[in-house]
């Protein structure tokens, strides 16, 4: 086991696919949001306390990730799955490297992509559905000549 990274596996927990949900903690945001843009359901908890984040990994089968010591503790204590890195790891690359390691599967995905500031999943639209829809709005002149298609977050209203 390394010094920069600590990983326990709950025993029902089978293996890493791309359904794996995860609840990433604070100081890890980058991370969270490039997890989501891979497509995982991933929750991100700035500030949440340690027993609602053992509450959410518990109930939805969720992989902690935190550089957090006291939720790392109580999450073994709980026998949640965890993902541990060490608070010297502050640079994205080696986090990513590192959570690749204990067998997240690093990849974006064509499909199923998620909001990166609220989780929910995106809505795939074309052009023609964006113009019958009048949310054409929402988009940048720029972004709307040069793509085809756009994604679109129901819950944040953004494109
Ligand atoms: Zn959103």
């Amino acid at each position: 086991m390394s010094e920069l990274y600590e990983v326990n596996l709950s025993s029902s927990f089978k293996e890493f696919s791309r359904e794996t949900k995860f609840l990433v903690g604070g100081s890890l945001g980058r991370l969270a949001r490039f997890f989501r843009i891979m497509g995982y359901d991933t929750l991100y908890e700035e500030n949440k306390e340690e027993r609602d984040l053992a509450k959410h990994s518990r109930a939805e089968g969720r992989i902690i990730i935190t550089k957090a010591q006291d939720i790392a503790m109580k999450a073994l204590g709980e026998s949640l799955g965890i993902i541990k890195l060490s608070s010297k790891v502050t640079d994205f690359n080696t986090q990513l490297a590192l959570v690749s390691k204990c067998g997240v599967i690093i990849e974006t995905h064509q499909k199923n992509y998620r909001c990166t500031d609220c989780n929910s999943e995106l809505q795939f639209y074309k052009k023609e559905d964006i113009e019958k829809m009048s949310l054409k709005k929402l988009i940048p002149e720029q972004s709307w000549e040069i793509n085809d298609r756009f994604y679109y977050c129901k819950q944040c209203n953004k494109m």
